[in-house]
């Protein structure tokens, strides 16, 4: 179930706010400690959802000044309005007197919650507030840590009680996402953005339409980004709009990680079934997995994970991704030419991380002559003695006679959008400038190169390969180019 906090101060906009949500969700909650003078009686008779009452204080998150005795009084009131649910923390709940109330149909949650960390001994919680007269015990946590979420889906698969659980924060928003996989009672969505009553709360619109909440299940397949950042990414979109048409039993979530070891081992407890990696993972991942196949190995990076029965063998799909937006450049390969263009092509690539390595050793494939400049040299170095190609400082670009330029930094993406990795008076017209940059679709290396007579292209064709490609190692389906380019273009003008 999926229930919306009703976080208003006035109760015009609490009665406004719950007719809205009630369309929505399947429960609300009315924190009555946002809202000034509550008329509890009106609020409950005019509910078309069943309502938790909650009275939060400041000692637990809440806005609630007022004393103990008022704050209780307010949640018996609820008891004996018939509140659906009535939430009361761990440490009140010998003050609120089950003995009186015991013939009303409300339904006790005992809450705790931590905004600090999330505790090792939570099943020693979990037994005590089970043991106080819940009905349904609430254990919320602050996750400093993706792998926090593993602690409460633990908790959650041995609970015996209904619990609701789950962790706040960035790091915990997958707790959130797949509430139904894990095992929770219900998770929380805010109404819209702005109104959330807890920090990584996602909006219902999110929760429901880019995550499909409703209809996940016990049997729901996990795939999610591997990355951090990942706030902004755009493959939570695309992989999940296409599981969706495809009619697919699967959700991709995002998984911020430090440490990606960390991660992995504590993660194939919950049987992930597909990874995708971005910065700054792609090359550290290689060491925690069982397999790796033979081009990602080479390349020293690897951009998707499959999960066969239980062993995670790596792959890269950045690299043919890459290639075949040059060739689709020339359309050389409708000819039956493929990669004919490239031979012998000089090919100047700018950065030596994950996906210039991808780019570097299917350039050498295609018979290009690659240089790699990179402002760590020592980088560049090391990349073109593993692919077999020339190296140059950045200083000496000018010397470097380029016919492709690939620029394979994050020089020039959202949100540093002036930026630029090359002067543009190195722009010759005829030359082919690729950014693999995709946000934005055009950045300020391609406007120059445009306006100097280059042929130009960006990062977005190569991204929407890169997923079609990955998207057919998780599942054996081809998926519509048009679509994921189609889900891309709409995402970063921000519709
Ligand atoms: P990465 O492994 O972190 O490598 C980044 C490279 O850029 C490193 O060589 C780094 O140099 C260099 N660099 C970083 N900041 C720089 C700066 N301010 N000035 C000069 N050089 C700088 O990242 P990655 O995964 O390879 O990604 C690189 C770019 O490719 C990103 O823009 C990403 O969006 C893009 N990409 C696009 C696609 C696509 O599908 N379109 C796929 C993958 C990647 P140091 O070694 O000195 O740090």
């Amino acid at each position: 179930m999926i229930c919306i906090p009703i976080i208003a101060n006035t109760m015009d906009d609490v009665l406004r706010d719950m007719a809205e949500a009630s369309q929505f969700a399947d429960i609300i909650e009315l924190r009555l400690d946002y809202l000034k003078n509550p008329d509890l009686r009106r609020i409950l008779e005019r509910r078309t959802k069943p309502v938790i009452v909650t009275n939060r204080p400041v000692r637990e998150g809440g806005k609630f000044e007022g004393s103990e005795e008022e704050r209780g009084a307010l949640l018996k009131l609820a008891i004996q309005l018939q509140a659906d649910f009535v939430d009361v923390e761990h440490d009140s709940i010998q003050h609120i007197r089950r003995d009186t109330v015991h013939r009303v149909p409300a339904k006790i949650i005992v809450s705790y919650h931590n905004f600090r960390e999330t505790p090792g001994n939570l099943t020693d919680t979990y037994q005590k507030l089970r043991q106080c007269g819940a009905d349904i015990v609430k254990i919320v946590t602050h996750a400093n840590d993706i792998t926090d979420n593993v602690k409460i889906y633990r908790l959650l698969q041995a609970s015996q009680t209904p619990l609701i659980s789950f962790c706040m924060g960035e790091y915990g928003i997958v707790s959130r996402i797949l509430y139904k996989k894990f095992g929770s009672y219900l998770t929380f969505a805010s109404l819209r953005k702005g109104k959330e009553s807890a920090p990584g709360q996602i909006s219902i619109h999110e929760l429901l339409n880019i995550y499909q909440a409703q209809k996940q299940d016990k049997h729901t397949a996990i795939y999610g980004l591997i990355g951090n950042p990942i706030s902004h990414s755009i493959s939570p979109f695309i992989h999940n709009t296409l599981f969706k048409e495809m009619n697919l039993n699967c959700a991709y979530v995002p998984f911020k990680v430090d440490n990606v070891g960390d991660f992995i081992g504590e993660f194939r407890g919950l049987d992930v079934k597909g990874y995708s990696v971005t910065i700054p993972h792609k090359e550290s991942v290689i060491n925690h997995l069982d397999a790796i196949d033979p081009m990602s190995e080479k390349i020293g990076a690897v951009n998707t994970i499959i999960n066969k029965d239980g062993k995670l063998a790596g792959y890269n799909t950045d690299c043919k991704a890459a290639i075949q937006v040059l060739e689709d450049i020339h359309q050389v390969s409708e000819m039956g030419m493929k990669n004919a263009h490239l031979k012998n092509k000089r090919v100047t690539l700018l950065g030596a991380g994950g996906a210039a390595r991808a780019i570097a050793f299917g350039l050498q494939e295609c018979g290009a002559q690659v240089t790699v400049a990179s402002r760590n040299y020592e980088r560049a170095q090391s990349l073109a003695r593993d692919a077999g190609c020339l190296s140059q400082e950045l200083k000496d670009l000018p010397k470097i006679e380029t016919d492709i330029l690939i620029n394979a930094t994050p020089v020039g993406m959202f949100p540093a959008v002036n930026e630029t990795p090359v002067d543009k008076k190195l722009l010759k017209p005829g030359m082919i400038v690729f950014d693999t940059i995709y946000n934005p679709v055009e950045t300020r290396l391609l406007r120059e190169a445009r306006v100097q007579g280059c042929k130009i292209v960006g990062g977005l064709p190569m991204f929407v390969n890169q997923a079609a490609a990955q998207f057919e190692l998780w599942t054996g389906l081809k998926p519509s180019l048009e679509l994921i380019r189609e889900i891309a273009y709409k995402k970063l003008a921000g519709e």
